[in-house]
């Protein structure tokens, strides 16, 4: 199938307040999963909340999803989830609680099994989930991915399941409040998102379309990262960005900057759009000849006039990490170690080409 894409989506200031009967009519009682501060202070858990009263829907919230949300803690939410009898999950925040709401709605689901089965390649169903993004990097609010740390493998991995989410409620305002270096990390994250999608071996004009209308959207909005004065639109812009480069790699995946970032994550503890945006130059500039034209196209969709300015965006927002060498030849180890992303790039990828990767991350 070319596209497939089941969630509704609305995208619109108060899109929560607007839209909560839709929400509400998911279940009988929701389990909201969150982090521990940000969602009470952008009122994003409030308006939820609200929403939900307001059809008598009942509620309970689990507010401890930690960055890059581990396996232990979605069992955690899940079992308090099964023995509250909650019958859906309402996941507010960045990637780690959106994420983590669909692990814990397949969990909900399938309550007598242990928590193997987010890594087994078996169908399993999830109880519905609504999504309410307050960064704008992941678009995990229209993905069918989630993300979980493994402590047991030292590592990041997407859970086997797909798990689209019924619902997405996306208003840009939640992120009036984000500090600076957030904003900055997500929107790069959702960069990311837009070029691995758009320089993929799975592209088609289809998942290509929703990376061009995201990249304007994003040059739109990219002022508020040169500490701008920001407007209301600016937000929704950026949001509107992030979520467009979800669409995407709905349809194609990521590719080896996503692949690379989840060792500096686990191992370096670098926030993940950082982590993923250390490898963009690099990843533009093995592109082969033929995607010259491209190439360029894309960095003017984004508002950058040649590869080397677009270089020296990356270097001025996230600067170079230090790693040493034994770091370095672990860190190409942890792609290599997994062909299946090496086939995403639209070209082939030798031992030498991801060891210029990881040694542009650390301008070693
Ligand atoms: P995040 O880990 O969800 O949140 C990062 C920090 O930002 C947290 O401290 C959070 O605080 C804070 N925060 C969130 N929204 C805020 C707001 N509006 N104002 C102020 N602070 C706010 O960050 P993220 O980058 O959005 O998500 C990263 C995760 O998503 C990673 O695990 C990554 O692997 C995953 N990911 C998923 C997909 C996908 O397709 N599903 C794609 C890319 C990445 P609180 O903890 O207090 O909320
Ligand atoms: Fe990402």
């Amino acid at each position: 199938m070319k596209f497939y894409l089941p969630t509704k989506i609305y995208q619109e200031p108060d899109a929560v307040r607007k839209h909560s009967r839709e929400m509400a009519v998911l279940g009988k009682k929701a389990l909201i999963v969150t982090g521990r501060n940000s969602s009470s202070k952008n009122d994003s858990l409030k308006d939820v909340i609200q929403g939900l009263e307001h059809f008598q829907t009942a509620y309970l919230v689990f507010d401890r999803i930690e960055e890059n949300p581990s396996v232990e803690t979605v069992m955690e939410a899940a079992e308090i989830g099964r023995r509250e009898g909650a019958d859906f999950v309402i996941g507010i925040g960045g990637g780690s609680p959106m994420d983590a709401a669909k692990a814990i709605a397949l969990m909900i689901q399938n309550r007598d099994s242990s928590s193997e089965v987010l890594y087994q390649d078996i169908p399993l169903k999830a109880v519905p989930v609504a999504e309410v993004p307050t960064t704008c990097g992941t678009g995990s609010e229209v993905t069918p991915y989630a993300i979980l740390t493994r402590h047991d493998l030292q590592t990041k991995q997407s859970i086997s399941h797909r798990i689209f989410p019924s619902l997405a409620l996306v208003d840009g305002k939640y992120l009036a409040s984000a500090p600076l270096s957030v904003i900055t990390n997500t929107a790069i994250d959702a960069l990311g998102h837009l070029l691995e999608s758009y320089f993929h071996a799975n592209a088609t004009d289809y998942s290509r379309i929703f990376c061009q209308f995201g990249m304007e959207a994003w040059a739109a909005g990219a002022g508020i990262l040169f500490g701008m004065e920001a407007s209301p639109e600016d937000y929704q812009r950026m949001m509107y960005a992030s979520s467009l480069a979800g669409i995407a790699i709905s349809h194609t995946g990521t590719s080896l900057p996503h692949g690379l970032s989840y060792y500096l994550t686990y191992q370096k503890g670098i926030p993940h759009g950082k982590a993923v945006g250390l490898f963009l130059p690099a990843y533009l500039q093995l592109l082969p000849e033929e995607y010259e034209v491209q190439r360029l196209m894309a960095l003017r969709s984004l508002g950058f006039g040649s590869l080397e300015q677009f270089d020296g965006f990356i270097r001025e927002m996230l600067g170079s990490i230090s790693l040493s060498e034994e770091e370095l030849l672990a860190l190409g180890e942890s792609v290599l170690r997994n062909p299946s992303k090496l086939f995403t790039a639209p070209f082939e990828v030798t031992e030498e080409e991801i060891a210029m990767m990881c040694r542009y991350a650390a301008k070693a």
